[in-house]
């Protein structure tokens, strides 16, 4: 099977494996683990910020993030496409006790001047803006990435207005990688972010928060209110270490495969539109021969998984274990339906 319905779905390699064994682990409740600690200190150095905290999830990051970021009854403000508000099990309002502002941007990035629009009065009947949530890349919005200055805009917003700014980068390494952007620039502009290892990095477990000393200690009470707090998880920090220092430079893999099966699908009768992919990956619309159910049942009779992720959408997302000639099949398959 070559399973494309996420990049959530890659096994550690040999060599993380071994990392993860030879782990040197305490418990990090205590502050004890030593593999945790160099990993928080490892992300926090590269991305230039104070401090990282290491968590099971890269919802547990965002909404950790939010928590400390806001009081119950603000308001945050995101994209309609947002993971924070669509696939986090409305842990806005369930953990925070927030609203959200939903703006209407372009394929999940929003733009400086929809945050100006989107902010409340400051009056005692609106809930009070705190915090802007960008994404990038997005997930929803088929890997697209945000243009640096408009992040540059949107931090000046928020300055003027005396919000929070938070980086959802569960899969920010391939912007970097694609954009030919560095860690430091996102580690000056935000007040906290969070990146997932578990993703195109390849790692089985965990999600990394960053933020300044301060943030970071709010946080830590708060991943042990969430039962997030881990006893050895040095183990897992360690695949971590690994992903940190071998698997970000081949994304680009990634992105030249995800651009070949789009080529391949957009010769296809049944597609009607293939969103411009910029990284890993390939959202498409299809109609007429085959439909999303069909197309899916199409592929796994050919031994590959994608997902339809609506009613006229399939997506298939690239990552670490799948090779090139698992893309030579993918496209010649594609090409034979
Ligand atoms: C996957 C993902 C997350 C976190 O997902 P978990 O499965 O909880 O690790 C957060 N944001 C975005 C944009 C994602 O794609």
């Amino acid at each position: 099977m070559i399973d494309l319905r996420s990049d959530t779905v890659t096994k550690p390699c040999a060599g993380m494996l071994t990392a993860m064994m030879n782990a040197k682990v305490g418990d990090d409740v205590f502050g004890e683990d030593p593999t945790v600690n160099e990993l928080e200190a490892m992300a926090a150095t590269m991305f230039g910020m104070e401090a990282g905290i290491f968590c099971p999830s890269g919802t547990m990051t965002n909404q950790i993030a939010i928590k400390v970021h806001t009081q119950p009854g603000d308001e945050v403000i995101c994209d309609k496409l947002a993971h924070i508000y669509q696939y986090e099990g409305g842990g806005i309002a369930f953990n925070s006790g927030c609203s959200v502002k939903l703006l209407d941007g372009d394929k999940g990035r929003i733009y400086a001047d929809q945050v100006i629009e989107g902010i409340n009065a400051n009056q005692d009947y609106k809930a009070a803006t705190s915090l802007v949530a960008l994404e990038n890349t997005t997930n929803r919005g088929g890997g697209s990435c945000y243009d640096f200055k408009e992040i540059i805009a949107i931090r000046e917003v928020c300055a003027a207005n005396n919000l929070g700014l938070h980086l959802d980068g569960a899969r920010l390494f391939n912007a970097l990688v694609e954009k030919k952007e560095t860690p430091k620039q996102y580690g000056e502009i935000f007040d906290s972010i969070s990146i997932c290892l578990s993703k195109g990095l390849g790692t089985p477990v965990g999600s990394i928060l960053l933020g300044t000393d301060r943030f970071i200690k709010r946080a830590r009470r708060v991943r042990k209110a969430f039962g997030g707090g881990m006893r050895q998880a040095g183990f897992l920090a360690a695949a971590g270490i690994y992903a940190l220092e071998n698997n970000i430079d081949r994304l680009k893999e990634d992105h030249l495969h995800a651009r070949q099966i789009a080529a391949a699908l957009s010769e296809k009768d049944f597609v009607v539109d293939v969103l411009p992919v910029e990284t890993n990956i390939v959202i498409a619309e299809l109609k007429g021969r085959l439909n999303p159910t069909s197309f899916v049942a199409e592929m796994q009779t050919n031994d590959i998984l994608v997902m339809n992720i609506s009613a006229h959408q399939i997506r298939m997302v690239v990552h670490l274990d799948v090779s090139k000639e698992m893309v030579n099949k993918i496209v010649a398959v594609i090409r034979s339906l």
